[in-house]
């Protein structure tokens, strides 16, 4: 069986994350994509993010009645910093028959050299790259050979990445969205429409809620990290 790993902050859950996983989800025969918010993402440094339970809410608003998604909330029973490595780690304890994909958008791959204990992830799960707008191949592949380590080539056949001693790196062919978390975020406190770049329950949920409201509700949540 074969699962996407779809991991993030998802403050809030949009339609980038959505339609792309759904893409993947076709492009690499999957069986379901697993959604996972990190409860304390290393990654956002100077940033605090929305508590896990709005986020996990949102999340579950967003793929109702999508049988190809699941939720997880691995990173909210594991103890510390949401390291993606820890949680591979234990995706594999948990489901050693499975063939793990790691969802990651090519601009955070661009950065995968700072992740904790980063050439693991390569032995833990295929890594499954997607498109991001102002991004193509050709950064993937300087990644790969200047920050990753040397060995990896394209295979003439697949299209992947492959490596004699790592899981195969694919670029997916999903259609680049121009949406991100921070532009809703910038919307919302503007008080500007977020329509159709989020589903509408979790458009009716941060209205309810009033998430993302002011700029100084945003800049207050910012300095409580430092
Ligand atoms: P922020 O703007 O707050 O940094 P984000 O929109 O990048 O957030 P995250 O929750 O940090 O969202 O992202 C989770 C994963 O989804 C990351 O791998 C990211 O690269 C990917 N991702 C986010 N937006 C898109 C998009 N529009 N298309 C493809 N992948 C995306």
């Amino acid at each position: 069986m074969r699962v996407g790993i779809m991991g993030g902050t998802f403050d809030p859950v949009h339609v980038g994350h959505l339609r792309t996983a759904e893409e993947a989800y076709e492009e690499l025969g999957l069986e379901q994509v697993m959604f996972i918010p990190s409860s304390d993402p290393p990654h956002k440094p100077g940033l605090v993010v929305l508590e896990f339970e709005h986020r996990w809410r949102m999340l579950q608003l967003a793929i109702a009645g999508n049988p190809r998604f699941v939720l997880s909330d691995i990173e909210r029973r594991m103890p510390g910093k949401s390291y993606t490595v820890n949680t591979l780690r234990a995706l594999r304890k948990e489901f050693p028959d499975r063939e793990l994909f790691f969802l990651v958008g090519l601009d955070a791959f661009l950065e995968i050299d700072t992740w904790f204990r980063f050439v693991e992830i390569f032995r833990l799960a295929r890594i499954a790259v997607l498109r991001r707008p102002g991004y193509g191949e050709s950064d993937l592949e300087q990644v790969l050979s200047r920050k990753v380590f040397d060995g990896y080539r394209k295979d003439p056949e697949t299209g992947a990445f492959v490596h004699p001693e790592m899981l195969p790196v694919h670029y997916l062919g999903n259609a680049p969205l121009e949406v991100s978390s921070t532009r809703i975020r910038q919307l919302a406190a503007e008080g500007r429409s977020i329509r159709y770049l989020v589903p509408p329950e979790v458009m009716g949920y941060i209205n309810e809620k009033k998430l993302y409201v002011n700029a100084g509700g945003i800049e207050e949540r910012r300095c409580q990290t430092r």
